[in-house]
């Protein structure tokens, strides 16, 4: 366990939680896996087994459908009113803030990410979006549409009603791993529907916890399913499975492109929220400094595991120097240590196949003649630390610049005025995120119409707000999570029309 001289006590309900060998929840019943097998996830502290998990997978997955199907069929969950579905989902916003430090303390020694960021974001975050999906429940509305069909003869009363999609399979990764389960659940439960759940095989801890707690708020049995497992097996089932509706995904482009094969047999429907390679972009004329904290906080904030990382910074010519030297600096002062150690800024990447895949680009760059100005390699030999890095000398071919790394890693690239910023920061497969560093709210306004991406921040980076859609342009996704745009990916839409006259 993560525990180190100055590290806090671990909270007694943490202890007891990853003591106990999880189960999975499938119609309000906590059960080992059919199959009876248990996979470990891991401190990536440290390396050291953490807790032990039952590993769901086809037979599991089927077991869930079904009390999925039945929820959503004829179960309670149909018969409650918008506004009990709304008190619920909002009893289980304050349930999460109840509990804030045990999750906290579960995300970061499960995911490695510091204790304090957990506290102030992943958790509050949580609780927020299922406190304003709780809102929408009641606000989930249809149109009154004239139509001018009968040519007059005949009046027509004509409608629409949205209604929930159905049964929902959601697959979520290991970056932000209660928040995840919070952006994909709040809008499903809003809406009427009901869900089958995978987290990450890295980091199920949270959301088996979170199970705990839709329970405890009250949320009938089988409306939210929760199979720990792997994705080759248990996400994949549940991707091809064809009493599911539709499928909610969040990870990589390539896991997304099998999801989308997967989800052709019934034609479900599926969003998708994945990659990133985002351009943030510094015009000379900008405050540097807090575009130099920006920057920085732009790749480095969980440790650059973030789909919208701001891993290609442009700076224009005349500030290059001066804002490589900020974000460098920033770099070095970063202290890089276990999560749970409160004197840590970073902890470390979440798996050893994460600390491998960036320490392989990180090799690449500098094959391809990339500079580390700083960093540029593992730190220490325990655990899966990286050491913040920036690159420099890169050019548009290299890997380093094209392709998503997803730990702490900037390429830092010159341009010479805003005429050329456009075309290059948009020469991307992704179009996630994108910031833009100005004084001048002309060209802000000109370049964030300008760039092919689904956020632009304007002076800040990596604002989320549950009320703020968010999701990409390209092969960055389909559809949007968060605000009400998001209800529509949750929703059908069926027209009703009547004679009147
Ligand atoms: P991933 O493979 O895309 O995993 C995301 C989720 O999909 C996990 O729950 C995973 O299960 C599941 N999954 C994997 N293969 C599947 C399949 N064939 N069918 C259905 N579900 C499947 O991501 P990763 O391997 O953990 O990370 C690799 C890269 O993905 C990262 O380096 C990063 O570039 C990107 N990534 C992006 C995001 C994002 O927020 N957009 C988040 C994480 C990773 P298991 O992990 O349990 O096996
Ligand atoms: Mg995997």
């Amino acid at each position: 366990m993560a525990t180190t001289a100055s590290a806090p006590v671990l909270n007694q309900n943490v202890s007891a939680f990853v003591g106990k060998t999880q189960k999975i929840l499938i119609n309000g019943k906590w059960s080992e896996a059919a199959s009876g097998k248990t996979f470990s996830t891991y401190n990536p502290a440290t390396g050291d087994v953490l807790s032990r998990v039952a590993e769901g997978d086809k037979e599991d997955i089927d077991r869930a459908v079904k009390a999925a199907r039945a929820a959503f069929d004829s179960g309670p969950w149909s018969m409650l009113t918008p506004s009990e579905r709304g008190r619920m989902i909002w009893k289980l916003g304050d349930l999460i803030e109840k509990h804030l430090e045990e999750f906290a303390q579960l995300e970061s020694l499960d995911n490695g990410k510091p204790l304090a960021v957990a506290r102030v974001a992943d958790v509050p975050l949580a609780a927020d979006m299922f406190r304003y999906m709780a809102g929408w429940a009641t606000k989930i509305e249809g149109n009154t549409i004239p139509i001018s069909s009968g040519g007059g003869k005949t009046q027509f009363l004509a409608y629409t009603l949205r209604e929930p999609v159905g049964v929902v399979g959601q697959i979520i990764p290991w970056n932000f791993p209660l928040l995840m389960a919070a952006w994909k659940l709040g809008p499903a439960l809003a809406t009427g529907c009901t869900v089958i759940l995978k987290p990450a095989e890295q980091t199920p801890l949270s959301a088996l916890l979170l199970g705990e707690l839709i329970q405890q708020a009250g949320i009938p049995d089988g409306v939210v399913n929760i199979v720990p497992g792997f994705g080759e097996t248990a996400g994949a089932a549940l991707a091809a499975h064809p009493d599911v509706d539709k499928v909610a995904f969040t990870g990589s482009t390539e896991v997304g492109k099998l999801i989308l094969q997967a989800a052709a047999g019934n034609l479900k429907k599926v969003s998708l929220e994945l990659g990133g390679k985002s351009p943030n972009v510094v015009l000379q004329d900008a405050d540097v400094e807090s575009a130099i904290d920006g920057a920085a906080m732009a790749i480095f904030f969980n440790h650059g595991q973030c789909c919208c990382a701001g891993s290609r910074l442009f700076v224009e010519n005349e500030i290059f120097d001066k804002v490589v030297d900020g974000v460098a600096q920033h770099a070095n002062n970063i202290k890089v240590g276990p999560g749970m150690d409160p004197t840590s800024d970073m902890g470390p990447l979440v798996s050893e196949e994460q600390l491998n895949r960036v320490c392989g680009y990180l090799e690449s760059g500098k094959a391809e003649g990339a500079k580390a100005v700083t960093g540029g390699s593992r730190h220490g030999d325990k655990g899966y630390f990286v050491k913040p890095t920036v690159l420099v000398n890169t050019n548009d071919r290299m890997k380093v610049v094209k392709e998503e790394i997803f730990g702490p890693v900037v390429t830092v690239i010159p341009f010479r005025n805003v005429e050329e910023i456009a075309a290059k920061a948009n020469d991307s497969v992704y179009g996630l995120a994108a910031g833009v560093w100005t004084r001048d709210i002309k060209k802000a306004h000109r370049i964030a119409s300008l760039l092919r991406a689904g956020t632009v921040w304007i002076n800040c980076y990596n604002v989320f707000d549950a009320a703020l859609p968010f999701g990409g342009y390209k092969q960055s996704g389909w559809g949007r999570e968060m605000g009400h745009e998001v209800l529509e990916a949750y929703t059908e839409v069926k027209a009703v029309c009547t004679p009147i006259s």
